[in-house]
């Protein structure tokens, strides 16, 4: 009987502990293939850090072809361009074409970027690997002269951006740099209260501004034009609208949920087709719409993991059960962090401690 084939497109987050598993299937004879851009995976829970100086871009990558190759996957570093769901088959920007029995999506999100003119100066706060070149050019532009930097949206990752390119800014002999939060409405909206209000606190005393008139709608050539027609300069832009699965899935005709990510079931499997599973951010969680963090993507690790070769030999299936009320800390870029979860919510440095105490023990668990 020939192998089992397991393919895996995107080495994302909810895929890490799939890709830890793969010496074991590989020993009991799957073929494991994994697709993905880059031999490294970025840690967005700690890309903010980076970009103010608290990490160094290899503290926060995980060496996922390495990971791969080391437990006798076979890594490809490529992109998948369709899924033909009737011929088990995916196809690569290389024009390869990757058989399947079994496929599993972690394909991620990125930034709508529909309001962005050409010739823009603009970082999409993704994919995380942006944050280590904007960090390489403001900490040598930053020397030489004044900077005017717009961080556009108002939620918790351009609050972190804005938060540690105030540090970032603050290198010794360094120029000034206006750093302005054009929220398109109320800061943090989504979160309590009390977290946009320590957040106020923090930037007025760190001398970051929010601008809170209303939505950007365009992004031109060293200006931003806002809804009221207010125009603003600015040097370089930092785009961190909330993000949106890419049409991988609509443009193969699978069904998905109104964002355009992959529809899946309680056991992250598409309804339509068992044998195609899915996490993380790309997916559409049919049984009640997720938030796109990071953590329901950690989250979904065990699952898929158990899930992919479940399948593959026939055995029942593991429920996502997704966090109802998970933790948020904010890394203010100041060594200081804000603690949200349920009704606990506090600031200071003990809550970045926090943070980055999960962060790196992530890390370590999976990139050793
Ligand atoms: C600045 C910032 C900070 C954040 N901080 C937090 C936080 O502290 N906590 C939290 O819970 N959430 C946080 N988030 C949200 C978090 O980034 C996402 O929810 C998380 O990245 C989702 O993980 P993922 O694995 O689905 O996607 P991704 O991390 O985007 O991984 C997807 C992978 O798939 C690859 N890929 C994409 N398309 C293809 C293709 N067609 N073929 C093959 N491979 C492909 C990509 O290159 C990437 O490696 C933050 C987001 C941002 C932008």
């Amino acid at each position: 009987m020939p192998a089992k084939r397991l393919l895996l497109i995107g080495a994302g987050h909810a895929h890490l502990e799939a890709i830890s598993r793969i010496g074991e299937w590989t020993k009991s004879g799957i073929r494991v293939d994994v697709v993905t851009p880059s031999a490294f995976h970025y840690y967005s829970g700690m890309g903010p850090g980076l970009l103010g100086g608290f990490y160094a871009p290899e503290e926060i990558r995980f060496p996922v072809k390495k990971m791969v190759e080391s437990r006798g996957g076979i890594f490809h570093e490529d992109i998948a361009v369709q899924i033909d769901a009737d011929r088990r088959q995916v196809r690569l920007r290389s024009g390869a074409l990757l058989d399947y029995d079994v496929l599993s999506c972690n394909t991620g999100s990125g930034v709508p970027g529909g309001i962005v003119e050409e010739g823009a100066d603009v970082y999409t706060v993704k994919p995380i690997v942006n944050l280590v070149s904007a960090r390489e050019r403001i900490s040598g532009d930053i020397r030489r002269r004044d900077l005017q930097i717009a961080v556009v949206g108002g939620g918790a990752a351009a609050t972190e951006i804005a938060g540690n390119l105030r540090r970032l800014c603050d290198l010794p002999g360094a120029k000034r740099a206006d750093i302005t939060m054009y929220s398109g409405g109320p800061l943090l909206a989504s979160q309590p209260a009390r977290v946009s209000r320590i957040t106020r606190r923090n930037f007025d005393s760190r001398d970051i501004a929010i601008n809170e008139t209303g939505r950007v709608k365009s992004i031109r050539s060293h200006e931003l034009e806002i809804e009221n027609g207010a125009r603003h300069p600015f040097d370089l832009l930092f785009l961190a609208i909330g993000v949106q699965p890419s049409k991988l899935f609509t443009d193969s005709g699978l069904q998905t949920g109104p964002d355009g990510g992959l529809a899946v079931n309680r056991f992250l499997q598409s309804p339509t087709h068992p044998e195609i599973f899915g996490g993380g951010d790309a997916v559409y969680f049919l049984e009640k719409p997720l938030d796109k963090v990071g953590v329901h993507a950690v989250g979904q690790n065990p699952v898929l993991a158990e899930n992919l070769p479940a399948f593959l030999k026939g055995r029942s299936l593991t429920a996502f059960d997704p966090k109802a009320n998970y933790l948020l800390i904010l890394n203010l870029g100041d060594g200081t962090g804000i603690f949200s979860r349920k009704r606990i919510i506090f600031d200071g440095r003990i809550a970045f401690g926090i943070k980055d105490w999960i962060d790196r023990r992530f890390i370590a668990r999976f990139a050793a």
